[in-house]
């Protein structure tokens, strides 16, 4: 099996979306790190198509999945909230014991990793980085065929 590592935010979790409509966005420091907002991570959407896409991997014979994010330092809920935000959306038998939160994907040894950016390692990946968002990933359906799904 191929190890595969599949981002949260902006690739699953929509991060923008629940960014926008978050109280205090506009509001000093949380303007400039809308990744400190008190439970930001706690009731993002997901994003379109992520989460039937993700289980046809889970449920594939061809790739071993792992959620690969990474949690604010200075935001220390985040790291719970994204444990708990995964087994809210996915069964939790497929997922289970399957989340690394991180600040150095560059470090993970595996086939392909799927990040909308290119900060925390995930540019410096050993094996394949699927771009999302970018010309050629720019949505869940691209990322399937390229997988061969
Ligand atoms: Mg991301």
């Amino acid at each position: 099996m191929k190890i595969l590592y599949v981002d949260l935010d902006g690739v699953v979790a929509d991060f923008e979306k629940g960014k926008n409509n978050h109280p205090l966005c506009n509001v000093s420091p949380y303007k400039r790190r809308p990744d400190k907002l008190p439970g930001i991570y706690e009731n993002l959407d997901p994003i379109n198509g992520a989460i039937e896409s993700v289980n046809l991997l889970l449920l594939s014979t061809k790739f071993d999945v792992y959620f690969l994010s990474t949690a604010p330092w200075d935001n220390p809920n985040a790291w719970t909230h994204k444990r708990l935000w995964i087994t809210k959306y996915f069964d939790e038998k497929l997922i289970r014991k399957r989340l690394i939160l991180c600040h150095h994907k560059q470090l993970m040894i595996g086939d392909y990793l799927i990040d909308d950016r290119r900060f925390n390692g995930a540019s410096e990946f050993k094996g394949d980085w699927i771009h999302y968002g970018s010309e050629n990933f720019p949505n869940w359906k691209s990322v399937l065929n390229y997988l061969g799904l």
